[in-house]
């Protein structure tokens, strides 16, 4: 059976995600996503109502017109987990194939939400929950199957394509996590008996953002103990304390709810998608918050729970913010900005449980917020967080563990493939022969 791979998107940066594979007659599609940064850029653009032509021109999403040099069906759209850089692309793509949209449960919702925010295309593919450790029969003689992995998101599964040559696995995006605040852990014995089966692995796509990174990518459970840590540290503090994380982490958000009870502080969720993240997974029982924790996401209904904290007393809430990235319109900028109620005094806390994106529109507008937080008063608690991306030694147990024929790295630019392309050299691989190191819109024929 023919097996080629068609490296659409996320080749040549992070962002917009987006692969195909055909074996035979059958193909299946893992991954659409949105560079948010390439919208971002540009003042007042909003994607709901632009066509996916201006889209790709402006490298926002998938150039998918290499998909017309494939000869087969597509039999499924696969986004991995519901990060915007995997899903932000569906609504303005996924119409174009006759195919239903298959993930897991999180994700089909948060797709469900995107397709509804749509208003320039009308998609009407199926979406169909598939759980981890889960198959579907595509076509007469390949497989799809979900292997659960662990990542800053939850419900997020490597999928695997069972094919007569051997299973072609899609390793965007993970870490290799034992110890998971919420979910299982990752399934590293069923990514070993892959391995053993049949044909074995036929090729492997991996995401290379922390290749470059030395050794491994520490579990979500040292993230909540260096938090706990903070929180216990500024216990006693009877001023205001806020704290911001990716609204996507719900592992993070759980944390920061349960310590905030702990120091007997009331939570609040604030930001539109706050309360989206966290209300789904609320909704589909992946966290139980308490009764009491409010989300609010409207503007009117954030600055009257601001005015309440402040008249109720600043040292009786944690309120849970957007702006982690310092994003002009995210409630903590508004906050820096003195443009909420909330009026942060000398020696108030603010933390900070991600990292900056390393990137310089990021690092600019981080850097801005932090400076107007600090020109209130506020000190600051930077970097409370761990990555959702494998460094080296994850990378090198995954190789070790699949035992890939072929391997393309993904999930970044040129420059930062270039230590996993190290990684993999040594470990016997060869660029040219059975490490495909490419870019968007290429074809790579793995079996004739
Ligand atoms: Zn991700």
């Amino acid at each position: 059976m023919e097996v080629e791979i068609a490296t659409i998107g996320g080749y040549e940066a992070v962002g917009r995600q987006m692969t195909a594979v055909r074996a035979g007659d059958d193909v299946v599609i893992f991954d659409m996503g949105l560079n948010l940064s390439k919208v971002l850029i540009h003042d007042n653009v909003e994607t709901e109502r632009m066509h996916s032509l201006d889209l790709i021109d402006m490298g926002a999403i998938p150039d998918d017109r290499v998909m017309s040099e494939l000869e087969g069906d597509v039999k499924a759209i696969v986004p991995t987990h519901g990060h915007l850089d995997h899903i932000g692309a569906i609504s303005k793509l996924a119409h174009r194939y006759d195919a239903p949209i298959v993930a897991t449960p999180f994700t089909i919702e948060l797709v469900k939400q995107q397709i509804k925010g749509e208003e320039k295309f009308g998609v009407q593919n199926d979406l169909v929950k598939m759980e981890a450790g889960e198959t579907m029969q595509i076509g007469e003689r390949n497989e799809l199957e979900f292997v659960n992995v662990t990542h800053s998101i939850i419900d997020a599964i490597n999928p695997v394509l069972h094919t007569p040559e051997g299973a072609v696995v899609y390793g965007l995006d993970k870490r290799m996590d034992h110890t998971p605040v919420i979910g299982d852990p990752i399934d590293m014995k069923r990514f070993r008996e892959i391995a053993r089966e049949d044909e074995g692995v036929l090729c492997y796509i991996e995401d290379c953002t922390n290749a470059g990174r030395k050794g491994r990518t520490p579990s979500e459970s040292v993230a909540r103990r260096h938090l706990k840590d903070v929180m216990q540290s500024i216990e006693d503090y009877d001023g205001g304390i806020v704290a911001t994380t990716f609204s996507s982490h719900i592992a993070r958000v759980k944390s920061l709810v349960e310590f905030a009870k702990d120091m007997g502080r009331q939570p609040v969720l604030l930001g539109r998608s706050m309360e989206k993240y966290s209300g789904t997974a609320e909704r589909l029982n992946f966290v139980d918050f308490p009764d009491d924790l409010g989300m609010y996401g409207h503007r009117k209904s954030v600055d009257r729970t601001f005015k309440r904290i402040m008249n109720e007393g600043k040292e009786n809430f944690l309120p849970i913010v957007t702006g982690h990235q310092g994003e002009p319109r995210a409630m903590l900028t508004r906050m820096g900005r003195g443009e909420t109620p909330y009026e942060l005094s000398d020696g108030d806390k603010v933390l900070f449980s991600a990292r900056v994106i390393p990137e310089p529109t990021n690092e600019g507008q981080r850097y801005q917020s932090e400076k107007l937080l600090g020109m209130q008063g506020a000190r600051i608690y930077d970097d409370i967080h761990v990555s959702g991306h494998l460094r080296e030694e994850g990378h090198y147990e995954m190789l070790d563990a699949l035992q890939p024929q072929h391997v393309i790295p993904a999930h970044q630019s040129l420059k930062g493939f270039a230590p996993y392309v190290d990684l993999a050299e040594n470990m016997g691989y060869k660029v040219g022969r059975d490490l495909h190191v490419t870019r968007n819109g290429n074809m790579i024929q793995l079996t004739e």
